[in-house]
C-alpha cells in the first residue's frame, strides 16, 4: 500500500484525523505533517506516549519543493490536505488566507498529478454566502460567498474538479458544518463558540458567546466527520456521482439550544450574549441547515452522533481530561 500524508495534522481535524488512520492502515503508513513541530508529547499523534504514534514531518503547504521531496521519499498515495486558515483568520488576514487556501491547494494539486496521488479537499459551510437558499441548501446551488475563506473553498472546490477531469486526479471533498471535539483547541472559525462553550461549562459554569442566541447553522462531532472523511476516501468511485464537495450535515442547533442542552446535563449552567459583529456577519452569510441526500445516497453517508448523543459524550471526556489534568 502506498503511504497517506496528512498535512496541516497538528490541527482540529488532523489531531483526531491521524489517530484514526494509524488505527485503520498502521501507524507507519500514515505519514503526519504541520507548518510547526508538536511543543509536547501530548499535542499530536505520533508523538511519543501518544496511541498512535507514527512519523511526523515538516511541511509548508505553500513550499512547492516541501511537498514534493515528502511525498517521493515516503512513496505517499493519498493526501488528506487539512492545512488552511479558518474563517474568522482568514477576514483578518486575506492575503495570507489566499497565499496558504489556494497556493497550497494547488501545490498539493500539482504534486498529486506528478505521483498520482488521491487528494481529500475539505470545503465547508462557507462556500456558500447571502445569495444561497439557507434552509436545506442543495447540493448545487449559488455560491457567491462574501468572505475571503468561502471564496477560497469554492475555488478549491472548482480546482478539485478541473484536476479530475483534465489530469484524472481523483479528488475528493465534503463541505463540513461546524465541528465540534475535545482533543485540540479550533483553529479560529466561526462555529468555535461551539467548542469554547463546553471548555468553558466544566471550568467556569458560564459562557459568554460572541454569536447571537438564535444563529442557527449546522454542526458534527469529530468523530462522524473523520469517519465521512475517510469513507469518502473509501468509497467506490463508481457510485459517485459527484465525488467533490458533497454536503453533509449531522445536526443543527442555536447557541441558546446548545446551553440548554449543556444546562440540562450541568444545572445551574448560565449563558450570555456579547456578539462579535465581524464573526456573527460570516454566520449570517452561510446556510442555516444542508440538504445531503447526495451524500447518503452516493456513498451511503449517515451521522451517528445528534445534538443529544455529543453532550453527553463531550461532557464526559472533558471531564475525564479535566480529572487527569488535576490528578497530574
Ligand atoms: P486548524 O486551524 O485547527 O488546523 C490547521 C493546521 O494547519 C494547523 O495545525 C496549522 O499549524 C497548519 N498550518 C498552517 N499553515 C500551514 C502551512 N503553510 N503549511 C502547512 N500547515 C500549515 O484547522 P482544522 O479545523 O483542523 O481544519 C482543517 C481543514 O478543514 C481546513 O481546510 C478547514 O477549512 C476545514 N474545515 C474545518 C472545519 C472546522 O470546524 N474545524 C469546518 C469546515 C472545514
Amino acid at each position: 500500500m502506498r503511504k497517506i500524508l496528512v498535512t496541516g495534522a497538528l490541527g482540529q481535524i488532523g489531531s483526531e484525523l491521524t489517530v484514526a488512520l494509524r488505527r485503520r492502515y498502521g501507524a507507519d503508513q500514515i505519514i503526519a505533517s504541520d507548518i510547526r513541530m508538536p511543543r509536547k508529547a501530548g499535542d499530536v499523534p505520533g508523538a511519543p506516549g501518544e496511541a498512535a504514534p507514527g512519523p511526523i514531518e515538516l511541511i509548508d503547504c505553500t513550499q512547492p519543493h516541501q511537498l514534493h521531496e515528502v511525498v517521493r521519499r515516503h512513496d505517499i498515495g493519498v493526501i488528506y490536505h487539512l492545512a488552511a486558515l479558518l474563517s474568522a483568520v482568514a477576514e483578518e488576514k486575506p492575503q495570507i488566507a489566499w497565499s496558504l487556501n489556494m497556493g497550497g491547494l494547488y501545490n498539493v494539486m500539482e504534486v498529486a498529478r506528478q505521483y498520482g496521488c488521491a487528494v481529500f479537499f475539505p470545503s465547508s459551510i462557507g462556500a456558500f454566502g447571502p445569495g444561497t437558499p439557507r434552509d436545506q441548501t442543495p447540493q448545487e446551488t449559488i455560491q457567491r460567498p462574501s468572505t475571503m475563506y468561502g471564496v477560497t473553498k469554492v475555488a478549491g472546490e472548482l480546482l478539485c474538479d478541473y484536476y479530475a477531469l483534465r489530469f484524472d486526479v481523483d479528488a475528493r471533498g465534503l463541505r463540513l458544518p461546524g465541528l465540534i471535539s475535545y482533543t485540540a483547541p479550533p483553529g479560529g472559525g466561526t462555529t468555535d463558540y461551539a467548542v469554547e462553550i463546553f471548555r468553558h461549562a466544566i471550568r467556569y459554569g458560564r459562557y459568554t458567546c460572541f454569536l447571537r442566541a438564535d444563529t442557527r447553522l449546522d454542526m458534527m462531532y469529530m468523530p462522524d466527520a473523520v469517519r465521512a472523511m475517510i469513507e469518502l476516501m473509501e468509497a467506490d468511485p463508481a457510485g459517485l456521482l459527484h465525488r467533490n464537495a458533497f454536503n453533509i450535515t449531522a445536526m443543527n442547533f442555536t447557541p441558546a439550544e446548545l446551553a440548554d442542552a449543556i444546562a440540562a446535563r450541568m444545572p445551574g449552567f448560565e449563558i450570555d450574549y456579547e456578539v462579535d459583529d465581524d464573526r456573527q456577519a460570516i454566520a449570517d452569510s452561510w446556510p442555516r441547515t444542508l440538504d445531503d441526500s447526495a451524500a447518503r445516497a452516493e456513498w451511503g453517508w449517515r451521522p451517528e452522533f445528534d445534538i443529544a448523543a455529543m453532550c453527553d459524550d463531550m461532557l464526559e471526556k472533558m471531564r475525564e481530561a479535566a480529572n487527569i489534568a488535576r490528578a497530574s
